[in-house]
This record gives structure tokens, sequence and C-alpha cells, in this order.
């Protein structure tokens, strides 16, 4: 291992009391915008209780052989179980004390729902707190997204709208849905969603948006002075609302910045994922800003439903970019373009416009046009993932 990463692991474990006979760190397995997490082993987990053992996925089970291991400082141990693992999070010091008081509460308001990481405990030790989080094993998106087939996606999106559908049903919106935030391993098609760093209650700092008004009649918005087009002008509202999340996730509802977001922008953000895992394109979306942001997706929905979106949140939208149309383009050309078939004349199979009618109702400028997670579940497509 690195001697940094091996530095760093010294560190964490004299930083709690007690911490190197609680835990023996094994190496680095994630470093986020917001933490860094380490693999350990449990290493005072010796009663029989497996239910956290989510990633072997046995079904039955049998008392594990005695089995002697060394502690990270060389202890000979002996133990009649099998290892435990755990994932510890080690939250960045300089994260608001708020912020971590938030993905801790939520987490532990959470536990128990299905395809949610659970919380096992937390530590804290001046400022620095640890989450430790049952481990999951899980492979890099980047490696198995190109060899999903329909009913995989269907499988792995299951399991991800399980998780949503608990978490929106005590109106929480997570903020941060991508594919480096869901755990998904693709030989036990098990998934857990994990990072509720940014999550929120629905609600939170509320303020009126022109989306709440009438839904049907909504007054016209006066243009802003100013040419028309990028980068010059911006006419989006100078109002505060809340945007955290991953950019080429964000809903049109978030860069518009709308200041009443619902549960609904997780649901843009999965729809970003199977566009992804459909077109074989990672990242399908690589702006730079919002402004961009919402150029990528005037790109596929074209002007007329843009300036519509745009109105609906009390912004104007225009532009003289020529590659946005006016009626913008078909999931299921963008499809056809992004696997090299619009020129064999191939067309989608059955099963693919399945998946992708279903992306069309996440993937809905307007979040009231979204497929909830619970409605998603029904659907013929996330049934093909039953087995
Ligand atoms: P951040 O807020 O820094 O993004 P995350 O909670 O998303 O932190 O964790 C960062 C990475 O660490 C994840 O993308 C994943 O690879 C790994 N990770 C997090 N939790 C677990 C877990 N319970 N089991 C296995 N790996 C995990
Ligand atoms: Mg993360």
């Amino acid at each position: 291992i690195d001697t940094n990463i091996q530095q760093d692991m010294e560190k964490l474990q004299n930083s709690f009391p007690g911490f190197r006979f609680k835990y023996r760190l094994i190496k680095r397995i994630g470093e986020g915008t917001f933490s860094t997490v380490y693999k350990a082993e449990d290493l005072q987990y010796d009663t029989y209780d497996n239910s956290w053992d989510l990633e072997r996925g046995d079904d039955k089970w049998t008392p594990p052989p005695l089995k002697s291991f060394s502690s990270h400082d060389g202890h000979q141990l002996q133990r009649r179980r099998k290892p435990k693992y755990v994932a510890i999070k080690k939250i960045y010091v300089t994260s608001s004390p708020t912020r971590i008081l938030n993905e801790l509460e939520l987490l532990h308001e959470l536990r128990g729902c299905p395809n949610v990481c659970p919380l096992i405990t937390a530590f804290r030790a001046t400022d620095q707190v640890v989450a430790i989080l049952p481990y999951f094993r899980h492979a890099d998106f980047r490696e198995y997204f190109r060899k999903m087939t329909i009913p995989d996606m269907a499988i792995y999106l299951r399991s991800l709208f399980s998780a949503l559908a608990s978490v929106h049903e005590q109106k929480i919106i997570h903020r941060d849905i991508k594919p480096t935030n869901f755990l998904y391993d693709p030989e036990s098609r098990r998934g857990v969603l994990v990072d509720f760093g940014l999550a929120e209650r629905e609600g939170t700092e509320w303020k009126p948006c022109a989306c709440s008004k009438t839904r049907k009649i909504r007054a016209p918005v006066p243009p802003r002075a100013g040419p028309a087009g990028y980068p010059k002008q911006d006419s989006r509202p100078s109002r505060r609302a809340n945007r955290a999340g991953t950019r080429g996730f964000r809903a049109p509802e978030v860069l518009f910045k709308c200041t009443e977001q619902t549960t609904k922008i997780d649901i843009w953000s999965v729809g970003v994922i199977l566009l992804t895992i459909l077109s074989r394109r990672f990242p399908f979306f690589n702006s730079a800003d919002d402004v961009e942001a919402i150029i990528e997706i005037s790109t596929i929905f074209g002007q007329r439903k843009m300036k519509e979106a745009a109105k609906n949140h009390g912004c104007n939208f225009e532009t003289t970019i020529p590659t946005i149309g006016t009626h913008g383009f078909t999931f299921e050309r963008i499809i056809l373009w992004s696997t090299c078939r619009s020129d064999t004349g191939d067309k989608l199979t059955e099963q693919e416009k399945l998946a992708v009618e279903f992306l069309g109702m996440c993937l809905q400028l307007e979040p009231e046009k979204r497929l909830t997670a619970k409605q998603a579940l029904k659907t013929r497509f996330l049934r093909l993932g039953m087995d």
C-alpha cells in the first residue's frame, strides 16, 4: 500500500482510543468529495448475528470454523467466526457539524429500509467523525455497465428504486443519486444506496417558486435585458436554491433554481443512470457548470419544451446555439446513435423499447410528470427484474 495511505491509516487508528482493538484497517476503498472510506475488519464481532453480512449473500448459515488471524499490530487472535467487514467513513474535518449531524441522523432514521446501507455506529474525537457501516462488496460501475442486458438493468434499477421508495416515503431527498453512491455487486445482483451527505428533508428552505402557482395558467416572465445566448446572459433569477448534487445528474428544476424541490429530483438522476447504461456512455452528460448542463439537456429536449420548463420556475430560456433544435430528439434516436446503430437501420428490440419508454417517464422535464419510485416499481420494465 501507498505510504501516504498507510500513514493516514495509522493516524486514524491513533485518533480514537481503543480503535485498534475494535477494527483492523485493511485498505482505502474510496475517496469521495466529503470523506475517505476504508475497509476494515470488525475485531469485536463474534456474535453469530450475520444479518449484516450482505456481501456474502448466504442463504444458509453454518458455524464458521476456528480461525486464527493477526490484528493490524500483530496480535494473534483466534475466534470461531467468519470475519465481518465494515466500511469506515472518515468524514473530512472541514465538513460543517450540521452537515455531519444531518447525514448521521438521516441514516439513523432510514435504518431498516431495504437496499439502504445501515449505520452501525459513529464516533467522534475532537473534530474527527467516523461512521461505521457494514462493508458492501461492489464493482466499479465502469466495469459492468456496458455488459448489462435489459433484464440486468431492470434488476439493478429495481434495487435502486426499492431504496428510493422507502427514502422518499419518509420525505427525504437523497440529492446525490449517481453510480458511485449506489454500490452494486453484479455477481449477487444486490445493491445498496449510500452517501446521505447531501440528503435533506423535502421542504427544507422552502420558498414559493413560480412552479407552485396554478400549474396551468402562468403569467409570462418578462425577459431580462441583454443578448440571448451563452454564456453572457444567465436569465435565471438570482435567488438561492439548493443546488447540491453532482454535475451531470442535476434535475432541470435544480438547474433552474426551483425553491420547491421534491424527491422527484432523485428520479431524474436515476434516469441519467439508465440513459448512461442504454447509451453505453459514461459520463453521458459532461458539463462544467449549470448553464452548460442546461444546454446539454436542451439538445435532447429541444427549445420548445425547455422554454416551457424554464418558465415554470420563473426563468427564461433563450439561446442562439444552432445545435439546439426546436423539438429535440427522441431517446430512441439518441440511443441508436450512441450505440452506432443509426446507419445500419437497426431498430430497438422489444425489451429495449420497454426500457426506453421507462426512461422517458424518469427523464421528464416537469417533476410532477416523472414517475414516483413506488410507481416505477410497478412498471412492466422493472417487473422484468423480478425473479
Ligand atoms: P462521499 O460522501 O465522500 O462521496 P460515500 O459515502 O459516497 O462518501 O463513500 C465513498 C466511496 O466509498 C463509495 O463510492 C464506495 O466506493 C465506498 N463505500 C462507501 N460506503 C461503503 C460501504 N458500506 N461498503 C463498501 N464501500 C463503501
Ligand atoms: Mg459519494
